[in-house]
């Protein structure tokens, strides 16, 4: 079959290199102009994702991840509250990204290339592009994230909800401090906790993936709630004065959110997360949102990743539930070759919202025991 990607993130990678394993004509496409190297924070790699790197490209845990030996909550004094074992191996975005970027053939990705519509037929699908062009397939699979256009358009009525909360996050370089000033927050996950919000902080590799000591880098996140209309909009409007629906990328931020941030840190937390807030050089800003499409696949349309469904960033496990669904789509058209293209992904999309169905509860049930947002908002 001919299967055009619109989006070519984690989702949108993950299944061009699943469904070309499996001998489908798959083409992506990406509407940002260049890969999206850079932009993505810290993410832990569970199983399933580690599992689908080390299957299609021979990547293993170890050269993807810094492993965390203890789970740490400090108080504002720095005291340590708590402390377990825990092994989590923290990844990044980036690399994530890069090794799925680099097992895809070049030629089955096309940047700055936005899908802005599709008309279905009896018997294919035509895909129009930016520009005019328009291509017919037998599938569109629209990995375009938590605004998919594609959804928009299949569902005109339906809207993301946002969850009460948001998250202010930053990458900073491991090299920047002194061994001492860090002692205590490298090995470690290390959270704090106050009413209403939380901060984790934990090593990640370097930007070109480097694991070693002095070399890597902090991830940090911190949830608040935030009641404040105004304050939200005023940092989703970026330093060029445009207002973003949910998130504002590294390097976007406005100077005055970067003061307020900044002024925040020196109020609730503890000096040594502090230190790492100041230190950012390209925080960035992101509203939690809640979104399920009411459908996973219309016609010949599938969503996945993202499009389909968001889940709550404490569950870990967006780029895991991108791989599964890729995975699971391949499989499925692989073993229904008897069923029209329509079937198989309407069989697909059940199963999927089946399988997905404890992680959209979870959310919600983790955010709430931290504090964050509210069950059912
Ligand atoms: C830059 C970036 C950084 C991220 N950082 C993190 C992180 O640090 N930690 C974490 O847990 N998750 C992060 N995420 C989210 C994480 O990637 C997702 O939860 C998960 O991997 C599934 O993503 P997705 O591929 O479904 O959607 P997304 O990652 O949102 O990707 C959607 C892609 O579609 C493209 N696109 C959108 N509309 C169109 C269109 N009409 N035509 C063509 N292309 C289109 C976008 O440019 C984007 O590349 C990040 C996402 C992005 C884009």
């Amino acid at each position: 079959m001919k299967i055009v990607i619109a989006g070519g993130s984690i989702a949108g990678l993950s299944s061009a290199l699943t469904l070309g394993c499996i001998g489908h004509d798959v083409h992506v496409y990406e509407r940002s102009e260049v890969p999206l190297r850079g932009k993505g924070g810290g993410v832990a790699v569970l199983r399933h994702m580690m599992k689908f790197l080390e299957q299609h490209g021979h990547y293993t845990q170890k050269m993807i991840s810094v492993p965390t030996v203890m789970r740490r909550r400090i108080d504002i004094n720095g005291d340590v509250l708590t402390e377990e074992p825990e092994k989590l191996p923290f990844s990044s975005w980036d690399t994530v990204y890069r090794s799925l970027c680099a097992m895809l053939p070049k030629h089955r990705i096309s940047y700055g290339r936005e899908v802005v519509g599709f008309t279905e037929h009896d018997n294919a699908i035509e895909i129009e592009l930016e520009g005019g062009e328009r291509i017919s397939a037998d599938m569109l699979l629209a990995a375009d994230g938590i605004g998919s256009r594609t959804r928009a358009r299949l569902f005109p009525h339906y809207e993301s909800r946002f969850a009460g909360y948001v998250a202010w996050r930053g990458i900073v370089d491991e090299s920047l401090f002194s061994p001492r000033e860090v002692e205590e927050l490298v090995n470690n996950f290390t959270m704090f906790r106050d009413p209403g919000h939380m901060f984790m902080a934990f090593l990640i590799p370097g930007l070109d993936g480097a694991l070693e000591p002095g070399k890597r880098r902090f991830n940090w996140l911190w949830y608040r709630n935030e009641a404040d209309v105004a304050a939200m909009h005023r940092h989703l409007t970026d330093a060029q004065g445009h207002r973003h629906h949910s998130s504002i990328s590294p390097g976007q931020l406005s100077a005055a959110s970067f003061e307020e941030l900044c002024e925040l840190a020196s109020r609730h937390l503890p000096a040594a997360l502090q230190q790492l807030v100041r230190e950012t050089r390209a925080p960035f800003f992101q509203s939690i949102f809640d979104a399920l499409s009411p459908e996973f696949s219309v016609g010949r349309v599938a969503l996945i990743g993202d499009a389909a469904c968001t889940v709550r960033p404490h569950t870990a496990s967006g780029t895991s539930k991108a791989a599964d669904d890729a995975v699971a789509l391949a499989e499925a058209l692989s073993v229904h070759t008897e069923l029209h293209v329509k079937d198989v992904l309407a069989l697909w999309a059940a199963n999927r919202r089946e399988a997905v169905s404890r992680l959209l509860e979870k959310g919600p049930e983790l955010a709430a025991s931290f504090g964050l947002g509210s069950i059912g908002t």
